[in-house]
């Protein structure tokens, strides 16, 4: 079901107010590639969404294509057919390439899981994570098969930081209506420049604010999207202020991880 907010009149990313040649533009909380409806609107400008779309498509196209093409998912782009990669190896040791439809191979998706966000652990905002990165593969389904193949590969693709940073996006997006925007700018200054950065920067480390929970906890959505789950936390420090995050689960029927977004942290006179 479509949700359509009210307008931010403000571009959430850069604070650009609109102008002929830098319009606002309505901004899907989820992508809409991923059946995000959730529509606030007047909310990017065009140059940040210019920013934005480019790690959206990579996770989109990359990540998550041949998925979203085996579960039916929409599409701006309705001549794009989703090609699976298979490598099969047969007894007489031959090695074959071949290409085969979305659907005549295993439904699969890889995650890249992350470490929890650096400022739960208090790490250097600056220190990178990237070796710590785990995947979680998810297929079901059987493979193309033939008797003469002895092993058969599929290519699977991960974008960590594209898809770090289009956490951090969904995390910050949903934060705005939580926090109705519109009636509260002061909540600009609650919420991390750094996050705003990571998202409208691909050089900076998002370690420090977007990670993975591993709290096993279930993510109680609070968005009305059959696919994807979004919760507001807060999390408690021991002497430190509490910290405002939003859990994302994308897939939620998946046994994929669960994303951590840390917003900001919680101001005192409003805990
Ligand atoms: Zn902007």
């Amino acid at each position: 079901m479509v949700k359509t907010y009210e307008p931010v009149n403000e571009c959430i990313y850069c604070g650009e107010l609109g102008t002929a040649g830098n319009a606002l533009t309505d901004e899907h909380i989820l992508p809409f590639g991923l059946n995000g409806d959730h529509i606030l609107p007047k909310a990017s400008c065009r140059r940040c969404a210019t920013v934005t779309s480019q790690f959206e498509l990579k996770c989109l196209r990359e990540a998550f294509g041949l998925y979203r093409s085996q579960k039916q998912f929409r599409s701006r782009k309705k001549s794009h057919k989703q090609i699976a990669e298979v490598i099969n190896r047969y007894q007489n040791g031959n090695i074959q390439r071949a290409e085969y439809g979305a659907n005549e191979v295993p439904k699969a998706v890889a995650f890249p899981v992350f470490p929890v966000p650096g400022i739960l652990v208090g790490n250097d905002p600056c220190k990178d994570l990237s070796e710590d990165l785990l995947v979680k593969i998810h297929t079901s389904g059987r493979p193309p098969f033939s008797e003469q193949v002895e092993e058969v590969g599929m290519k699977l693709s991960i974008t960590p930081q594209p898809l770090a940073r289009m956490i951090a996006k969904i995390g910050y997006g949903f934060a705005v209506t939580t926090f109705s925007y519109a009636e509260n700018r002061n909540w600009r200054g609650y919420c991390f420049q750094q996050l705003r950065d990571i998202i409208l920067s691909p050089h900076l480390k998002p370690w420090y604010l977007v990670g993975c929970d591993y709290s096993n906890a279930l993510v109680q959505s609070e968005i009305d999207n059959r696919f994807h789950a979004i919760q507001f936390v807060t999390i408690a420090r021991e002497s430190e202020r509490g910290l405002a995050a939003i859990r994302i689960k994308l897939f939620a029927d998946l046994d994929g991880p669960v994303y951590l977004v840390v917003l900001g942290e919680i101001d005192a006179s409003n805990s």
